[in-house]
């Protein structure tokens, strides 16, 4: 190799590492997260609840997600001997913004080419009312409640809908818990096959009327109870809301998505695994230490302290193997299953706009390709095929190499932060690009 090559192709176009400490974000996050984990017991465990030791670590990994002093590979062109170096990434769920967008990156490719049949859909959102969301926040097991009280209602309508013995609906759902402005604000996406399948992959439609207003009753009922049981809420709190003339229980409903816009299809898909929150509206002010943010239709800004910030947007990163994504009915893991084993039905439901098919691999590189607009692998140079030569790890190794090419990533003068002990192990690092993602844990 030759390093002088290396540090030419610092100043060339091609994807090499991102810099997320440049970032508003970042700095944010950098400047005020070591008092925030100290001043949390005080400040926020009243609201938050305790401080989960997940919020530390992903937010530690972020702070070294694309950090080349944390490591990297070096990439090399197998016909012009051009060489990059690409940092490690944290591959966290929420609070990193890259790596995030990987993921909903991925996650729609998956769905589209994997889940969805080509079969008209409506997309379904259930919400609830604010006097409930604490019990959520506080304990997040009850999210999984959520998710199974909807899919009841929703697959009772559907099984009611289509009337025909021996068919199932099928439905990728997705919790979200963040509002527009952050709060905590638990609700569920669901992309509903707008009918049922029967076993052989034959799809009955179901009456083009949907009243999703008449889902809500049964919906309140089954998760009021649900409170009710679990000794959180009494019969008193049900009257109370069942008095209001808004009980704040909400069931949306789209209008009905045909097949063959697999292009919306995919864009909903995204949708309902997006981010919490968008560096795009975001500002930080660091004098202040405030955090100026933008409502998504930008009408309205919320100015945040920066450790309530935080806070806030620690309480949707979700536990560790939570699972925030499932797959129901007859897109459930144990169907699609069954069908890949016999080989039945899939070919009639192939997704007739191939682009989603071709090359199926969710490779790393493929991911960055589609968020980026650059290949990594790809020579910027000449075109050519470039190759993972080597992974970097050891501190002394990648300081002499970073100094001797003048990378200097620290904002200020300060020792690197030396926190790769948070991760369960180095392979937590060294894998992250390099593996698919599991779909079901998102
Ligand atoms: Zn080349
Ligand atoms: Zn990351």
């Amino acid at each position: 190799m030759s390093l002088n090559t290396l540090a030419v192709s610092k100043n060339t176009k091609e994807y090499r590492c991102r810099k997320p400490q440049y970032s508003p974000y970042y700095q944010c996050i950098e400047d005020n997260y070591e008092v925030f984990e100290r001043s949390y017991d005080a400040k926020y465990q009243e609201k938050f609840g305790y401080l989960r030791p997940i919020v530390s670590k992903v937010i530690y990994q972020y702070l070294d997600c694309g950090i080349l002093h944390n490591g990297f590979a070096r990439v090399k062109c197998n016909d012009c001997k051009n060489e990059y170096l690409l940092a490690f990434s944290c591959k966290r769920r929420h609070f990193c913004p890259s790596c995030h967008a990987k993921r909903v990156a991925a996650f729609g490719e998956f769905a589209c080419s994997n889940v969805l049949k080509n079969v008209p859909h409506r997309h379904f959102v259930f919400s609830i009312p604010k006097i409930i969301r604490i019990y959520f926040l506080f304990d997040r097991t009850l999210l999984k409640e959520l998710s199974r009280i909807a899919w009841e209602v929703l697959s009772l309508y559907y099984k009611n809908a289509v009337n025909k013995k021996g068919t199932a609906p099928a439905a990728i759902s997705s919790i979200q818990t963040f509002g527009d402005m952050l709060g905590f604000n638990p609700h569920l996406h669901i992309l509903c096959a707008d009918g049922g399948f029967k076993d052989n992959g034959t799809f009955y439609a179901a009456g083009k009327d949907l009243n999703a207003e008449s889902l809500e009753p049964l919906f309140r009922h089954k998760l009021l109870s649900m409170l009710v049981k679990r000794g959180l809420i009494t019969e008193r709190v049900i009257e109370l809301i069942s008095s209001w003339y808004h009980s704040g229980f909400n069931v949306y409903c789209s209008d009905r998505i045909y097949p063959r816009s697999a292009q919306s299809m995919e864009n909903l898909a995204r949708y309902i695994i997006r981010a919490s929150f968008s560096q795009e509206r975001l500002s930080y002010l660091s004098e202040s230490s405030r955090v100026i943010y933008k409502s998504k239709d930008g009408s309205d800004t919320e100015d945040f302290d920066s450790l309530d910030f935080i806070a806030c947007l620690s309480s949707h990163i979700p536990n560790k193997n939570e699972q925030m994504v499932r797959y129901l009915g007859f897109y459930s893991n144990v169907c699609r299953g069954k069908r890949k084993k016999q080989g039945s039905a899939e070919s009639e439901y192939v997704i007739e706009d191939d682009s989603y098919n071709k090359g199926c691999s969710k490779s790393w590189a493929r991911l960055i390709k589609k968020i980026y607009e650059v290949d990594p692998l790809v020579c910027p140079k000449c075109g050519g095929k470039m190759r993972i030569i080597a992974l970097l790890e050891d501190y002394n190794i990648i300081k002499k190499i970073l100094d001797w090419l003048g990378i200097d990533e620290f904002r200020r003068d300060r020792p690197p932060p030396k926190r790769l002990a948070v991760a369960d192990s180095f392979d937590d690092y060294a894998q992250n690009d390099y593996v698919d993602c599991n779909y079901s844990d998102f």
